[in-house]
């Protein structure tokens, strides 16, 4: 299977793609946030640091996410390919991602751009929760619940990301304009970006991302 990477805007729909190809394809997912946030949890003095930075909408010292990143990577379940959600979000990182796939002896096949506007982004964001238990994201205004605020795969009491707020989120964006987009114009130059849609809903982008894979002749 081919090496993807997400590269969005803030609440484009990174993760829900991430999460429909790793459903029906069987595909490893890696989202750097989620690595972030899990070290958040842990409660290290590492996790302080990132949460003070992810609750204010700025990216996370690169020599964290690396090391969460190439340990990750290293593990033998990549092997066989994977989906990366959310790196590199600066020249520095797509630089360094050139070392660490050359180091796994892997290149990056597509790099795919969840295209939306901000305001957009915007409504996703203020009607995003998620279920700590299995990790399925849903939009409060778009997606129907058997019992409101319980996810319904697993029951667990939806949550609300702590960054999902108006004033994080513009900050996020203003990130992604400044940081984020050369990476864009750095893929395009190298001739593996391809720019989808993601304003409509996530199944015409999902079969957007599938046609640009070739996932249906697998
Ligand atoms: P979104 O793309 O919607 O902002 P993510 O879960 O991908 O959500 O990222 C949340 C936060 O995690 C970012 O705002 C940033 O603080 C941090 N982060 C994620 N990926 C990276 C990265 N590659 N480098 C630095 N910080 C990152």
């Amino acid at each position: 299977m081919p090496n993807i990477i997400f590269i969005a805007p803030p609440a484009a729909g990174k993760g829900t793609q991430s999460d429909m190809l790793k459903e029906k394809y069987n595909m490893v997912h890696i989202s750097v946030g989620d690595l972030l946030r899990h070290e958040v949890d842990s409660g290290s003095p590492v996790g302080e640091h990132v949460k003070e930075l992810m609750n204010k909408g700025l990216l996370v010292d690169n020599s964290i996410v690396y090391e969460l990143l190439r340990n990750r990577l290293h593990k033998s379940d990549c092997d066989q390919g994977y989906i990366l959600d959310g790196f590199p979000r600066n020249l520095e990182q797509a630089h360094v991602f050139e070392e660490i796939s050359e180091e796994l002896n892997r290149q990056v096949d597509y790099v795919i751009f969840l295209d939306i506007d901000k305001e957009i982004a915007m409504q996703r964001i203020t009607g995003r929760v998620s279920c700590p238990n299995c990790g399925t994201v849903y939009n409060e205004y778009y997606d129907t619940f058997n019992t409101p605020g319980l996810c319904n795969k697993c029951h667990a009491n939806l949550e609300k990301r702590s960054d999902d707020n108006v004033e994080t989120f513009n900050q996020r964006f203003d990130t992604y304009i400044t940081k984020t987009q050369p990476v864009i114009d750095y893929y395009k130059e190298k001739g593996v970006l391809h720019i989808v849609d993601s304003s409509i809903n996530k199944e015409y982008t999902f079969t957007q991302i599938e046609r640009i894979i070739g996932a249906k002749k697998w």
